[in-house]
């Protein structure tokens, strides 16, 4: 079954409202099987959605619109979907005895406008709304030697549409096939080189008539690689990605860091705990992430002893406690500060291991961004780095943030296998 999810009003394409309908019911459909080809926006206007409808009909198995139900002359969506289909706006009484008895539970005059929200294309049944006045429509429209093509209207509310869909729509859609085929993903994540070196390193993998499936992104400096299966039942699905998971550990080795929702603090903060270790951190320019990322993380309190987050040289000698030689005698930027700061924090709190990172200096008049170090303290020494450079300036933060612990996380696993 291929889907199209088409999301109607002006308050969408003009960007004043983010469309998250089409993201829930996306991650809906694909739990019952259905695939979504298409996802499709339109205005508050009429021949442009009897447009949208039309070729949604056409090209889809399953159409789930959403909004434009309401009373008002911008709800286009009974209107549009009637002229698509050929068929007349008739009076559902069921649907106005509904909308009836909601303005008498309110004790509200129902104005009379609000009897449009009765009138359904010929042929087409209510989907009960059990909080608002607009009930849904559904519609089976056949067509010339295909399988015909079900057609949902809900309203555009969010909580209503959360109601309405496991209530009567996932029924509806069952009954017209879906759900026999389940389909499951699973999300293997890596960080430490771009999304075109980690392409290269999966010869094969990312081909589009590959199956199971395996997409890549990138979020915010994290490379994630999709991997989706489908197939009768949710065991053979994830036996079916087993070997892909497989061979893309393989592949990647160290860069791949967890999988699902697993973050790379949680990740450290694990390791930490095999290996019954502590951790501290230093940081400069980069607003505490890595702080917060560990904090976060370590729900017991145990292993990440705390974080110093300054934002300029005095901050930085107040929060370790005294002036050093190396920090008076070098610049902020450089190899000995990053190994200073990382030895002097892991002295203050006692940890077995102290992070630094940073300052994150800005760019210079001509342009060139001065590198950043970071630094790891143990009880064998310093293990400095100095990452990459990242084009993008959004990103600096976190991307710095990320590699420290990747450094953490390195140095722990390798400590592990000693
Ligand atoms: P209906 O009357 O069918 O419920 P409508 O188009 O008349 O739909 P609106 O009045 O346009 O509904 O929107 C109702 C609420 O739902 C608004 O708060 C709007 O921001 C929200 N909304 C509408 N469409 C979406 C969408 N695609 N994603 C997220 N929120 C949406
Ligand atoms: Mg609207």
């Amino acid at each position: 079954m291929q889907a199209e999810i088409i999301s109607i009003g002006d308050e969408i394409t003009s960007g004043q409202t983010l469309d998250t309908n089409s993201q829930w019911l996306a991650e809906r459909l694909g739990e019952l099987g259905v695939r979504v080809l298409w996802h499709t926006t339109v205005g508050d206007e009429l021949e442009a959605n009897v447009g949208v409808f039309s070729a949604a009909v056409e090209r889809a198995n399953v159409v789930v619109a959403t909004g434009g139900l309401g009373p008002t002359a911008d709800d286009l969506t009974r209107e549009a979907l009637a002229r698509t289909t050929g068929r007349e706006l008739v009076r559902n009484d069921e649907a106005l005895e509904h909308i009836k008895c909601l303005y008498a539970r309110r004790r509200w005059p129902m104005p009379p406008r609000n009897e449009v929200q009765a009138l359904f294309p010929e042929g087409s049944r209510m989907i009960p709304n059990p909080t608002g006045t607009a009930p849904g429509i559904a519609m089976t429209i056949e067509r010339a030697g295909r399988r015909p093509c079900h057609v949902f209207a809900l309203p555009g509310v969010p909580g209503e549409l959360k109601e309405m869909w496991p209530a009567t729509v996932v029924g509806l859609l069952r009954e017209a096939g879906a759900g026999r085929r389940v389909r499951r993903h699973r999300r293997i994540k890596c960080f430490g080189a771009g999304e075109s070196n980690v392409e290269a390193m999966l010869p094969e993998l990312i081909r589009r008539d590959r199956e199971p499936r395996v997409g890549i992104t990138a979020s915010q400096t994290t490379i994630i690689l999709r991997i989706t299966a489908e197939a009768d039942t949710e065991a053979q699905c994830l036996a079916a990605m087993g070997p892909t998971v497989a061979t893309i550990r393989e592949c990647l080795g160290e860069l791949v860091f967890g999988e699902e929702d697993e973050e790379l603090q949680d990740v450290v903060v694990r390791l930490l705990a095999e290996q019954n270790k502590t951790l501290a951190v230093v940081e400069w320019g980069t607003e505490g992430l890595v702080a917060h990322g560990l904090a976060s993380a370590d729900k017991s309190g145990r292993n990440f002893l705390g974080g110093l987050v300054v934002t300029n040289l005095a901050g930085l000698h107040s929060a370790l406690g005294q002036s050093d030689e190396v920090l008076e005698a070098h610049p902020p930027t450089s190899r000995e500060t990053a190994a200073a700061m990382a030895a002097a924090c892991r002295a203050r709190f006692g940890a077995d291991y102290a992070l630094s990172v940073g300052p994150l200096a800005e760019a210079s008049s001509d342009g060139k961004v001065p590198p950043v170090f970071l630094a790891l303290a143990s009880e064998s020494g310093v293990h400095l780095t100095e990452p990459p450079m990242i084009n993008r300036p959004a990103l600096r933060r976190v991307f710095y943030s990320k590699w420290a612990l990747n450094v953490a996380r390195l140095v722990l696993l390798r400590t592990d296998r000693v």
